[in-house]
């Protein structure tokens, strides 16, 4: 495959851009190849500027759940912009959309919506903090919930791959409260409770975690987290921007039967369009201004556009949806395993659902952070390489998910069997 024309968009971009990316990921830095840009999309497929196709298997981080350019989703927003982009005043589709979101995750009375994951992340703990009068928030190391200040420590995906667990600007006195447990360790987290009594405002989790690679709960510690934050009167906070609408109708919670507080939505809720929202349980969301003290506010929150998109896709989400993506899904995983087996690879895969991720590791099993900072990351920059020139788009970094689309047919599939096995043959003696 060539690249020139990328190349030369990367050389421009980067006079103009910090990085030449609106988000570090896209550099490609830690597969060490000039990132591709895109064009356009059509179903599963994406043409980059030097008109070569790829199949996508990153959906943008997850939102393009039906593929890319969605007829029906394609359609509301033109047939919404057409009255005006935005009125910066009230429209009934928020209450639809809101109504919507409350129908579908059982945990959420009221909800919130703003422009992205990181500012629902950011406004939740607000919240929680408000309510609880409390300062102190525990996270988990390798848990990614945007770059909120409060959140850059340890942060997974992003941070990891460019080794910059803790980034400079974010203050001493923000960093000290932040608490940060072990994934998959309940005592890491029933200790910081006993060291900080009666402080802690809120425990944040990914419930399935998707950016140190995709790595889900052990038996009985989302309701071990449930229990803590029951005991000491701390708000149980799930951050689903990726995993909501995602692994099912109703998320991690609904999966595991583990309810928080405050969940936090993003990536699909605006079926390609910014949006972020936040929700919970009635008493807690009712301290939000106007109604309470705690301030969170948006220009454009609630845009009509991004409205009508989310509310198109949360409207096509259904069972069979989510059916027939674990058919895909599996499908794909019983392929590359058999792949892996008879190349002998050191790998393994984690799928939750249309999540997956390939583990490069010796290790049968990733189950936190570090863990995860023993991966291969060497192996997965080449054998994304080969799949790249293969006509396959993965996620440019290890410590990411896949995340797979319903539109991906047969022809797909065995597309992407196929290249995996190549491009595993092809590192296996490199
Ligand atoms: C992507 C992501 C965020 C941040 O969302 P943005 O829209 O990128 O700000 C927060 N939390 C999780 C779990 C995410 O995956």
């Amino acid at each position: 495959m060539k690249f020139k024309r990328s190349i030369e968009a990367f050389d421009r971009a980067k006079t103009f851009i910090p990085g030449g990316v609106n988000s570090p990921v896209r550099a490609f830095k830690s597969v060490n190849m000039n990132p591709v840009f895109f064009k356009s999309g059509k179903g599963s497929k994406m043409i980059d500027i030097d008109d070569n196709e790829y199949i996508d298997c990153v959906s943008s981080w997850g939102p393009l759940i039906f593929g890319h350019a969605n007829r029906e989703i394609i359609d509301s927003v033109i047939n919404a912009s057409k009255n005006g982009t935005t009125y910066g005043a009230s429209t009934e589709i928020e209450t639809l959309v809101a109504k919507k979101i409350i129908d579908m995750v059982p945990s959420i009375d009221k909800v919130r919506m703003v422009n992205s994951g990181t500012e629902a992340t950011m406004s939740a703990i607000r919240l929680a903090r408000g309510y609880t009068k409390r300062e102190k928030i525990i996270k988990f190391a390798g848990n990614y919930h945007g770059h909120g200040d409060s959140f850059l420590i340890k942060a997974g995906s992003g941070a990891v791959t460019l080794g910059l667990p803790d980034s400079p600007g974010v203050t001493k006195n923000i960093a000290k409260d932040t608490l940060i447990a072990n994934f998959n360790d309940i005592n890491s987290v029933e200790k910081l409770f006993k060291e900080n009594q009666d402080e802690i405002a809120a425990i944040i989790v990914e419930p399935i975690a998707g950016n140190m690679g995709l790595v889900k709960p052990i038996e009985n510690f989302l309701q071990g987290l449930r229990d803590l934050c029951d005991t000491n009167q701390s708000v149980l906070i799930f951050d689903e921007v990726m995993t909501g609408f995602r692994v099912s109708k109703g998320g991690a919670q609904q999966i595991y039967g583990v309810y928080p507080d405050i969940t936090t939505l993003g990536k699909i809720i605006g079926g390609g369009l910014p949006v972020g929202a936040y929700g919970g349980k009635k008493e807690i969301m009712d301290m939000l201004a106007p109604n309470g003290p705690v301030y969170q506010a948006g220009t454009l929150s609630g845009n009509p556009l991004a409205m009508s998109a989310g509310l198109t896709i949360l409207n096509m989400l259904n069972d069979d949806v989510y059916n027939k993506l674990e058919t895909i899904s599996k499908k794909i995983e019983d392929g590359w395993k058999k792949n892996i087996a008879e190349t002998n690879t050191d790998a393994h895969i984690s799928r939750q659902g249309s999540m997956l991720t390939l583990f490069f590791s010796k290790r049968k099993k990733i189950e936190n952070y570090e863990d995860a900072l023993t991966l291969d990351v060497d192996k997965y920059a080449k054998y994304f390489k080969e799949m790249l020139n293969l006509g396959v788009y993965l996620p440019p970094s290890q410590y990411e998910c896949l995340f797979l689309s319903l539109v991906l047919d047969n022809d797909d599939i065995e597309k992407l069997i196929n290249s995996n096995k190549i491009a595993l043959k092809k590192i296996i003696n490199e």
